[in-house]
């Protein structure tokens, strides 16, 4: 692991004017689904909460789920205003249609000095947009960072080539709206806090006629397993599990005693072994469960990029010299097939 070192620096004059120093005020964006706050964007309130000054959330939707959400979202830590706007356009908010709001809200007079979010498809396509037409940088997949009131500067940490590498980026004052995108297993998801009461505004939504791209369907895998994104136990399987029956029927007994969510590798997932959505890496999920364990799962860079964080490494490979024996807190040289069932045994009784 190394560190790097590299100062962004906006290159083209400003078309803004800003008080260099102004007191740092985050707009967050909360995602969230049916009513239900997205975990991914807890954390960002906790990193946006970390700049040291007011926090404002923005949530989108339509009217019923906005209301609930707006409710929760006053009560949590943190957050010192809630901004929301619901229209038909924001049931499922498309970037196209979002943008438009983002940028209404950055027009001359917002005294917002940075915009956050969780790292997730929508956010990933929405803030670099709108910081585009700013002629401002947008920062991905933050780990930790600190702004200096002084000289109104941002530092992030964010890891790079599949984590290999940490890149130490700082924002400085003449970058006058900082966005940034965090990795949620780096920072805690804000929690609701007691008496805690935030001001609440209504947003008119800036409505788009004849979106470029509409909503067709949204179709989510169903399962009774915990979600592997937040699970506190993942247990994952890699090629070494031959077929998705046998991928089933050997790892999903061991998850249900365990009470975790199922991952998988990418070599999995591409012979069709489990879904894409359970994949862990760099392309896929990034977890960072109390336990992990790792069944017939080599250890390739880019799978570690998604798992390493993790508290406990159990893994389990036939081949003493598997990468993944280098992150693994608990390794076992032994065939998966003998060891699973046994441990499935052990724990039930
Ligand atoms: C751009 C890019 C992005 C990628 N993104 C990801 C990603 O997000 N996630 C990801 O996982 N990979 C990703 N990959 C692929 C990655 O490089 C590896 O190919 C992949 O992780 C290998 O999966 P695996 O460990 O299951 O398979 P293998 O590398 O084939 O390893 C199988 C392991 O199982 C062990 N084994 C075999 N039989 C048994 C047994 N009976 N008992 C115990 N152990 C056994 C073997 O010793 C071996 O170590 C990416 C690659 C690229 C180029």
């Amino acid at each position: 692991m190394f560190r790097t070192r590299t100062i962004l620096r906006c290159q083209r004059q400003l078309s803004r004017a800003y008080a260099t120093a102004a007191p740092p005020h985050a707009l967050v964006f909360l995602e969230h689904r049916q009513g239900v706050i997205d975990s991914g964007s807890l954390s960002a309130l906790t990193a946006a909460e970390q700049l040291g000054g007011q926090v404002s959330a923005l949530i989108i939707g339509g009217k019923d789920h906005v209301q609930d959400v707006v409710h929760t979202a006053k009560k949590l830590k943190g957050v010192t205003s809630v901004l929301h706007s619901s229209s038909p356009q924001y049931v499922h908010p498309l970037p196209e249609t979002l943008s438009p709001l983002l940028e209404s809200l950055l027009s001359k007079s917002s005294s917002f000095t940075h915009v956050v979010s969780a790292t997730s498809s929508l956010a990933k396509s929405v803030l670099p947009r709108v910081a585009a037409k700013l002629d401002v940088p947008a920062i991905s997949e933050v780990t930790s960072l600190s702004h200096d009131k002084a000289s109104n500067s941002t530092t992030f940490t964010r890891p790079i080539y599949a984590g290999n590498a940490i890149a130490t980026v700082r924002a400085p004052a003449s970058i006058p709206v900082k966005f940034f995108t965090v990795r949620s297993t780096a920072f805690s998801p804000a929690q609701l806090q007691e008496g805690a009461e935030a001001e609440v505004v209504a947003v008119n939504p800036v409505q788009v006629n004849d979106p470029v791209t509409e909503h067709i369907k949204t179709t989510i895998a169903k399962s009774d397993r915990p979600d592997l994104g937040v699970a506190t136990r993942v247990v994952s399987g890699g090629r070494a599990l031959k077929n998705a029956e046998t991928f089933e029927a050997t790892l999903y007994p061991l998850a249900d005693v365990l009470g975790a969510a199922v991952g998988a590798s990418r070599a999995a997932v591409d012979a069709g072994y489990a879904d894409n959505s359970l994949q862990v890496g760099q392309t896929g999920k990034v977890v960072a469960p109390e336990l992990y364990m790792a069944l017939g799962i080599s250890g390739a860079i880019q799978h570690l990029a998604g798992m390493k964080d993790s508290k406990l490494i159990v893994a389990v490979n036939k081949d003493p010299d598997a990468p993944i024996f280098q992150v693994a807190d608990v390794g076992l040289v032994a065939d998966l097939f003998q060891v699973v069932p046994e441990l499935v045994k052990k724990l039930k009784t």
